[in-house]
C-alpha cells in the first residue's frame, strides 16, 4: 500500500481528465501550470465520496485560466492551488482575486507549492482566509484526501451558517413587509412571495384565515382561502370546508386542531394562531425540505400568525371607516374613492344619486324602526339587481349613489326597479324616487367632481316635478356658480337693508272693492330697476335657508303696512303674505305668526298666508300639521297657483284652507280658445267645498266679467293695480276710494 502514499505528481499513467460529473457533487477546482500535478489529482481523488458525495474536478493550468473560468463559475467548495505558476507569486495573488473580487469567502484554499521556500508569509495566511498550505512533496494521496475532507467540512458549515444566516435575513425582510400591510389581499400575496423566496424554489401554496367585518366575531366565519399560488392559484376565495382536495382539508384540519405545524413527506401546513384567531399556511414543493427549512418555515409563520391577526384588525377597522353600518354598503367617504378609481380608469361609466322622496314623513309617520328597515330594503334590492356590475353606497340619509354601465344605470332601468313596493314587516311601502346622473365627462378632474356634478343634476330633478330625473350638463355648473354668486350678494343686500316689499290690489268681484293685498318682496337695484325677479331669486333663498330671515322680515313689513293703512279710508280688509316651505319646516312658525299678529293688533282673518300648491303637496305630513297650528292663531290660509301642481282632490279637502288662488295661466286663456274652461272647473270646485277663489293676473275688462259671471270671489292682477311701494298703494287707495265711494 505503499503505492497510495507516493507523491502523486509520479503517477503519470492517466491521461484523459474526466469531465466534470453533474449532480450533488462536491466540486473542486485545480489550478496548476504542471500537467502532470492535474493528472495526479485526478487519479488521487478519483472514487472518493466526501459526506456521501463524490468529487468533481475542475481543471485550469495557470492563473490566468483560473481567474478567466472564475468570471463565470464561481460554485467551488475548494480550491487546490500552486503558488508559483506565471510568476513566482501568481498563486498567492490569486487568492486575494478569489477572495476580494469574486467575493467568495465560503470556498476553502489549499496551497499547493513545490519548494518549501515559496511558503507564503503569515500575513497572507491571516488576511485571505486560507485552510492549508503543502508542499507538494507532502500531499500523498491519503494525506490529500484528509486534506480536502476537512476543507470540504469546513465549507459546509460555513455554507450552512450562511444560509441559515441568509434565511433569517429573508425572514426579517419578509416580517418587516408583512407588519405594513393593510390589505389581506396584499398581505396574502407577501406570504406566498416570500415562502418562495425562503425556499428559493416555487412552491404551490394556500393562505387560509377568517374574514370579519364590522361586527362579527372572526371565528364564526368560515375558514376561507385568502392567498394562493402555482397550482392552487383557482382555488382563491373559496371557503377551505368546500375545497375538493381531500388531502389538504384533512392536513389543514388536523393542523388546526392540534395547533400545531404538520411536515409531510410532500405538503407542510403551517399553524398560524395568534391568540385571538386562527390560519392555516398550506404548502406543496417538488423537494423535500430539509431540517433548516423547516426551522425557517416555523420562525416565519410565528411572525405571519402576529401579522395576521394585526391585518384582521385593520381590515375591520376599514370596514367600519368605509361602510354604512344600516344597509352595509359603502359610506360617502368610499363612494369617493371609488368615484377617484373610476375618474382614473376613465372608465366609461354613470354615477347616479338617487334620492328617496318624503323619507322623512316615511320616518316620522311609521317610526324609525320602518325607516331603517326600508333603507335596508332599498340597499337589499339595490345590491341584488345591480351589486354585479355596480359600485353602490349610501351617501345620505335617504340619499344614494352608484357606479356603474349606463346599459344598468339609467333612469329607465332605476326607476322600474323601485317601481315594486318594499316589504317592511307588515307593510308595503310605495317608494319615488328622484334621480340625478352623470356622464364621465372628457374634463373629470376627480371623484369628488363628478359627485358634486351628480348632485347639480340631483337637485334639478327634485325641482321639476314633472321628470325626477336629470342629467348633469356643464351648463348646470356655470349656473351653479351664477347661483352662488346670487345668493351672496342676496344675502349682503338683505343684510344692508336694501330689500323692500310691494303690495298689489285684490279687488271683490261682485262689489269692486278693495278687499285685500299682497306683499311681494322686490330687490331693488340701486340706480332703480331689478336686479333680479322675485321668480329667480326667491327659488335661491329658499335654497339656501334665507327665506326664514327674509320671511319672518316681510311678515314684520306686512303687519307694519297693514297696521299703517287701517287708518286710511277704504282700507284693505287683509294682507296676504307668502310663505316659504323652508319656513314651514321651522317648528315655530305659529309662534312666530301668533306674535306678530298680536303685537299688530290683527284680527281673525286680516292675515292671509299664501303657499303654493307644489309645497301643500310635497310632504303633506308636515303641512298638515303646520296649517292646523297657524289656522289656531285666526290666520287665513290661501293656496297659491292652483293648477299648477299635481293635487288630487282628495288630497285638497284634508287641507284646512280658505282660498284657492287660481294660477295667472287659467287666466290668461281666457281670452283665447279654451274659453277659461280650468278656472271655471277650479271656481265650481271652490264653491263645492266652501273655499273662496281668488284670480291671479287679471289683465283685461273681459276675463274679469268672465270671472265674476263663473261667481269667483276675488281677483288680482294689472288691471286694477300692479305691485307698487306702500306710499303709491296709498294714493291708490285714496284714489280708489273717492272713484267707487
Ligand atoms: P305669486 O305669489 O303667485 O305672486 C303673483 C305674481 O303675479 C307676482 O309676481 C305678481 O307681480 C304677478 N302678477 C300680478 N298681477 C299680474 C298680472 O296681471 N299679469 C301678470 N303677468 N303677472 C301679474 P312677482 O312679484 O314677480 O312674484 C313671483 C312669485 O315670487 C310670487 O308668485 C311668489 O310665489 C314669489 N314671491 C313674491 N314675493 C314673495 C315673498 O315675499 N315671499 C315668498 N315666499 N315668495 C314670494
Ligand atoms: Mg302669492
Ligand atoms: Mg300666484
Amino acid at each position: 500500500m505503499e503505492d497510495n502514499d507516493e507523491i502523486i505528481a509520479l503517477i503519470d499513467d492517466a491521461d484523459e481528465r474526466p469531465a466534470c460529473p453533474k449532480g450533488p457533487s462536491w466540486r473542486i477546482l485545480v489550478v496548476d501550470d504542471d500537467p502532470e500535478v492535474h493528472i495526479a489529482t485526478n487519479y488521487a481523488l478519483q472514487h472518493v465520496e466526501v459526506f456521501a458525495r463524490p468529487l468533481a474536478l475542475v481543471h485550469a493550468d495557470s492563473a490566468a485560466e483560473a481567474r478567466a473560468l472564475l468570471k463565470h463559475d464561481r460554485d467551488f467548495a475548494v480550491i487546490l492551488l500552486d503558488v508559483v505558476m506565471e510568476t513566482e507569486d501568481a498563486g498567492l495573488q490569486m487568492i486575494s482575486f478569489i477572495r476580494e473580487h469574486c467575493g467568495m469567502s465560503q470556498t476553502r484554499i489549499i496551497l499547493r507549492t513545490g519548494q518549501p521556500g515559496h511558503a507564503p508569509e503569515l500575513t497572507v495566511f491571516n488576511t485571505y482566509d486560507i485552510n492549508d498550505y503543502r508542499t507538494k512533496n507532502e500531499l500523498t494521496r491519503v494525506r490529500l484526501i484528509t486534506a480536502i475532507s476537512a476543507a470540504i467540512r469546513s465549507f459546509h458549515q460555513i455554507h450552512a451558517i450562511d444560509e441559515t444566516r441568509r434565511g433569517l435575513e429573508r425572514i426579517i425582510r419578509a416580517s418587516t413587509a408583512l407588519i405594513d400591510d393593510r390589505e389581506m389581499a396584499q398581505f396574502a400575496a407577501h406570504v406566498l412571495g416570500s415562502i418562495d423566496t425562503l425556499l428559493q424554489r416555487k412552491t404551490s401554496t394556500l393562505l387560509c384565515a377568517h374574514t370579519g367585518t364590522d361586527d362579527d366575531d372572526a371565528r364564526d366565519q368560515p375558514l376561507r382561502v385568502l392567498g394562493a399560488s402555482g397550482r392552487f392559484s383557482a382555488l382563491l376565495g373559496q371557503t377551505v370546508a368546500t375545497l375538493d382536495d381531500h388531502d389538504i382539508r384533512r392536513a389543514i384540519a388536523s393542523c388546526l386542531e392540534f395547533e400545531q405545524h404538520r411536515f409531510d413527506l410532500n405538503q407542510t401546513a403551517l399553524c398560524l394562531n395568534s391568540g385571538t384567531d386562527e390560519g392555516v399556511i398550506y404548502l406543496c414543493c417538488d423537494t423535500l425540505l430539509n431540517e433548516s427549512e423547516r426551522q425557517l418555515l416555523e420562525v416565519f409563520a410565528t411572525n405571519v400568525a402576529a401579522s395576521l391577526g394585526n391585518v384582521q384588525l385593520f381590515e375591520q377597522l376599514n370596514f367600519i371607516a368605509y361602510h354604512d353600518a344600516l344597509t352595509r354598503l359603502r359610506n360617502r367617504n368610499r363612494f369617493i374613492l371609488d368615484l377617484n378609481e373610476a375618474v382614473a380608469r376613465n372608465a366609461d361609466t354613470v354615477v347616479a344619486i338617487l334620492d328617496l322622496q318624503h323619507f322623512a314623513d316615511l320616518n316620522d309617520g311609521l317610526g324609525h324602526e320602518i325607516g331603517n328597515g326600508l333603507l335596508v330594503a332599498v340597499a337589499e334590492r339595490l345590491e341584488a339587481e345591480l351589486g354585479d356590475c355596480c359600485r353602490l353606497a349610501r351617501i345620505g340619509a335617504d340619499v344614494f349613489g352608484l357606479i356603474g354601465p349606463e346599459a344598468r344605470v339609467n333612469p329607465h332601468h332605476l326607476f322600474a326597479l323601485f317601481e315594486p313596493p318594499f316589504q317592511v314587516s307588515e307593510h308595503a311601502l310605495p317608494v319615488s324616487i328622484a334621480l340625478g346622473l352623470c356622464r364621465m365627462l372628457e374634463d373629470t378632474p376627480s371623484g369628488i367632481t363628478l359627485l358634486k356634478r351628480a348632485n347639480i343634476a340631483l337637485n334639478r330633478a327634485k325641482h321639476d316635478l314633472a321628470v325626477s330625473h336629470a342629467y348633469f350638463m356643464p351648463e348646470m355648473e356655470d349656473s351653479t356658480r351664477w347661483r352662488l354668486e346670487i345668493i351672496h350678494r342676496l344675502r349682503a343686500d338683505f343684510a344692508e337693508n336694501r330689500l323692500s316689499v310691494w303690495f298689489q290690489p285684490q279687488i271683490e268681484l261682485a262689489s269692486g272693492r278693495l278687499s285685500g293685498i299682497e306683499a311681494l318682496l322686490r330687490w331693488p337695484q340701486v340706480e332703480g330697476g331689478f336686479i333680479q325677479p322675485p321668480a329667480v331669486f326667491i327659488p335661491l333663498a329658499e335654497y339656501s335657508g334665507l327665506i326664514v330671515d327674509i320671511g319672518n322680515w316681510i311678515l314684520e313689513q306686512s303687519c307694519t303696512a297693514f297696521a299703517e293703512l287701517r287708518r286710511q279710508r277704504g282700507a284693505p280688509q287683509r294682507i296676504a303674505v307668502n310663505v316659504s316651505m323652508a319656513q314651514f319646516r321651522q317648528s315655530n312658525l305659529a309662534a312666530t305668526i301668533a306674535d306678530v299678529m298680536q303685537r299688530y293688533d290683527l284680527g281673525p282673518g286680516e292675515l292671509e298666508l299664501e303657499i303654493t300648491e307644489s309645497i301643500a303637496m310635497d310632504e303633506p305630513k308636515i303641512i298638515v300639521g303646520a296649517l292646523l297650528a297657524i289656522k289656531n292663531t285666526g290666520a287665513r290660509v290661501a293656496i297659491d297657483d292652483f293648477g299648477t301642481g299635481f293635487s288630487s282632490l282628495a288630497h285638497l279637502r284634508q287641507l284646512p284652507i280658505d282660498a284657492i288662488k287660481i294660477d295667472k295661466s287659467f287666466i290668461a286663456e281666457i281670452a283665447n280658445g279654451r274659453g277659461g274652461m280650468f278656472a271655471e272647473t277650479i271656481t265650481a270646485l271652490g264653491a263645492k267645498l266652501g273655499i273662496a277663489t281668488v284670480a291671479e293676473g287679471v289683465e283685461t275688462a273681459e276675463q274679469a266679467g268672465f270671472l265674476r259671471g263663473l261667481g269667483c270671489n276675488t281677483a288680482q292682477g294689472f288691471l286694477y293695480g300692479r305691485p307698487m311701494p306702500l306710499d303709491e298703494l296709498k294714493i291708490w287707495i285714496a284714489g280708489r276710494y273717492d272713484a267707487t265711494a
